[in-house]
């Protein structure tokens, strides 16, 4: 693995962990408002994306390669509606998607086919990821949010739990 793979793997374990803390931000604006299914979601969502920065720290370690931790900017706190801390995770969905897509195309240049298989699992996730953000918004633009069809989406959100995939 060359260095500049290295890094990026590394960079992206750090923005896993980062992308935790945003998703405990906006979990924790639901739980302000009393709406503690939509702050459920967001916990698992962050239990989820600790998982992805360990899977990445347990490969690097694997690969004989030393994690570094950085310093992590704040994740935004404050949000207009749950449907902006939606569209506002959607959005960081995108970007960890293109980190992935860059990612690959750092191990396929170095032809470094133990990362390249490793990244399979996390482009697969991440059409996963950006079709659940996805169609919570379109169901939230079509529900008034003082609805009963709010507090109904908020109950089914609270049954949400994290299980870790197999590994
Ligand atoms: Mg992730």
């Amino acid at each position: 693995m060359n260095e500049p793979l290295y890094q990026a793997l590394n960079d992206q374990m750090n923005f896993e962990f980062l992308s935790s803390q945003v998703y405990l931000a906006k979990a924790a604006y639901c739980s302000a408002e009393s709406l503690d299914g939509f702050a459920n979601f967001f916990i698992v969502q962050a239990e989820e994306e600790r998982f992805h920065a360990m899977k990445i720290y347990k490969f690097l370690n694997a690969r004989g390669k030393r994690v570094t931790f950085k310093g992590m900017p704040d994740p935004n706190n404050e949000y207009s509606s749950v449907l902006d801390a939606f569209e506002q995770g959607y959005a960081h969905e995108q970007e960890v998607t293109r980190r992935i897509y860059h990612l690959s195309d750092l191990a396929l240049n170095d032809r470094e086919h133990a990362t390249i298989h490793f990244l399979k699992w996390f482009i697969d996730e991440q059409v996963e990821e950006e079709a659940m953000f996805d169609g919570l918004i379109q169901k939230l633009k079509r529900i008034d949010k003082d609805s009963n069809a709010f507090f109904m989406l908020d109950a089914e959100l609270a049954k949400r739990t994290f299980v870790p995939p197999a590994e």
